[in-house]
């Protein structure tokens, strides 16, 4: 890959990750979260660099939403009934929650704070009112936003990858619009044009390479 295009590939970058700035109070581990509009590549993304960096532990969220066909309850999400959920939420098991097309989805405390307190590196992959909130829990995580090369574009993978019935989608490319005019407030954003040089990209912001 040439110089030129990984700099087009990151549309803006206010900080590169800075480990010596990183540690969450007296957890020594580091956060990154990573969020971007539905179908804009995040799960592909994560995956690739997990393959990578096997170091790298992903935070498996909760949520109200139905299994996709292949998804493995505990391995992708851990399914649940709404009252579970509330039940969660009211127990201040979640360090973020939010409700994104019509379900819930959040983040479970307890083995975050747990792979933080052994050192681990930690990456969250949620929508944009979670990354909102874990900024106030931790302002020393970095936090990336993937965004896709156009609108057009992302409408062609969320209906190419198949998963959604059209309702869902039309939701999740409202949301797009709303998560996108977000983008400034992040550490940095990222353009998923080419996968692997996103993932350079992206392996070159948390520090990795
Ligand atoms: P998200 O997790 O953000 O909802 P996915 O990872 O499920 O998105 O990706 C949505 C679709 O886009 C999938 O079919 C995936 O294979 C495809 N995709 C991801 N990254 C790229 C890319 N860089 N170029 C083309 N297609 C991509
Ligand atoms: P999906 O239904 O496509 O798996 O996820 C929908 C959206 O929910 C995605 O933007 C995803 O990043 C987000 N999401 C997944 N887990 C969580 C979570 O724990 N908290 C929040 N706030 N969003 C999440």
């Amino acid at each position: 890959m040439a110089a030129g295009s990984a700099a087009a590939a990151l549309l803006l970058c206010r900080a590169v990750f800075d480990p010596a700035m990183a540690s969450e109070g007296s957890l020594p581990g580091r956060l990154f979260l990573i969020t971007g509009p539905s179908g804009v590549g995040k799960g592909t993304l994560v995956t690739a660099l997990l393959a990578r960096h096997p170091q790298i532990w992903l935070s498996i969220s909760a949520t109200t939403r139905a299994p996709r066909s292949g998804e493995v309850e505990g391995q992708h999400y851990f399914f649940r009934e709404r009252s579970q959920f509330e039940a969660d939420v009211a127990a201040g098991g979640l360090l973020e929650w939010a409700e994104f097309a019509g379900n819930c989805y959040g983040t479970p405390r307890a083995p975050v704070e747990a792979q933080l307190a052994a050192g681990r590196p930690v990456l969250l992959e949620i929508e944009l009112e979670g990354a909102r909130q874990v900024r106030r829990s931790f302002p020393q995580g970095f936090q990336i936003f993937l965004k896709p090369p156009s609108f057009a574009e992302l409408e062609r993978r969320i209906r190419g990858r198949g998963t959604d019935r059209e309702e869902a989608i039309v939701r999740r490319l409202e949301r797009a619009r709303i998560e996108l005019a977000a983008a400034d407030e992040f550490d940095a954003v990222l353009v998923n044009a080419d996968l692997d040089e996103a993932l350079k990209q992206l392996e070159q912001l948390m520090g990795l390479v």
